[in-house]
């Protein structure tokens, strides 16, 4: 998971310079992974298990709201393996207002996305902050966010196709999973997130990967084609020299001595350009005629297998 933890420490390293964004990445990484609660709301939190992700959370709190008291938790699993990083708010004003705002922001009535794209940006990078991961584009190109709630699911799918991209949906251990499978369109939205260091690498190795298929197939198919032509060409001119060695080529019928000449002076040309070679010009299919009537004449002379 290197790869997909680069990619969200870069991610946790951008801040927005518009309110209206910074607000809206808060809200979704509130949406995807926050509450408020209390009997009185008074604590809002925000969990991710990222503790860069965790200190920007407290950056853009600390931006918008400077003066509301919060409190940094960390909670380690048994194992110590995992961990989950909750920025609190606390106290019922501080709690409200900041949920108070989520529910002010712009959005469209229908689906409820944000109307402006610099935000619709910015809901997508907290989106990928708080439920996001991405493989290492050496193994296969993939890009997800997942969710429990189905309405989210349909929100991030909504946003990302509102800015002309192409995502999927499916579910997985009862949850669903928004995902990208096209190298390009993942680039694409990499870009849009803001994540420059993550595409440059990912685009690297996309390109020495389509680079090193291309010349696999020229080379699969070269290899196949000359090995081929190759093969036919040598054990013609062993026929060829079996008769010249046995008769002598100014022996054979004449149309069989003149093939038998331009194939001694043309080793690797292909059956096409035998026939072009020859005087008057002749189909392939009659060269291919000629070559087999030396071969059964060489196997008579050479006692040799009929199959060779
Ligand atoms: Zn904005």
């Amino acid at each position: 998971m290197a790869f997909s933890d680069d990619t969200r420490n870069e991610l946790a390293r951008v801040i927005p310079t518009a309110r209206c964004c910074r607000l809206t990445e808060l809200y979704a990484l509130y949406e995807l992974d926050g509450f408020l609660f209390g009997s009185h709301n008074q604590y809002l939190d925000f969990n991710n298990s990222s503790p860069l992700v965790a200190r920007k959370i407290l950056k853009l709190v600390k931006g918008l709201y400077p003066d509301f008291p919060t409190q940094t938790l960390v909670v380690k699993s048994r194992s110590r393996r995992t961990q989950m990083c909750t920025v609190r708010i606390l106290g019922r004003v501080s709690a409200e207002r900041i949920y108070g705002d989520f529910k002010k922001l712009s959005v469209k009535k229908d689906s409820g996305i944000p109307r402006k794209k610099c935000c619709r940006r910015a809901y997508l990078r907290g989106a990928f902050l708080s439920r996001g991961s991405i493989t290492n584009p050496e193994k296969t190109y993939h890009l997800e966010i997942s969710t429990e709630q189905t309405m989210l699911a349909d929100k991030i799918l909504t946003i990302i196709l509102s800015l002309g991209l192409e995502a999927g949906i499916t579910h997985r251990k009862g949850s669903l999973v928004v995902y990208m499978k096209d190298g390009q369109q993942i680039v694409n939205l990499l870009n849009l997130m803001g994540a420059h260091g993550a595409l440059l690498h990912f685009e690297n190795i996309r390109v020495m990967k389509d680079m090193r298929n291309q010349i696999n197939r020229l080379v699969n198919c070269e290899t196949a084609n000359v090995d081929k032509t190759v093969n036919a060409a040598l054990k013609q001119l062993e026929h060829i020299k079996t008769l010249e060695e046995h008769i002598g080529l100014e022996e054979l019928p004449p149309k069989l001595a003149q093939v038998a000449r331009v194939r001694l002076e043309n080793p690797y040309a292909s059956l096409q350009e035998l026939g072009e070679l020859m005087i008057p010009k002749m189909s392939k299919s009659g060269i291919n005629y000629r070559l087999r009537q030396i071969r059964e004449m060489a196997q008579q002379l050479d006692n040799l297998d009929p199959k060779s």
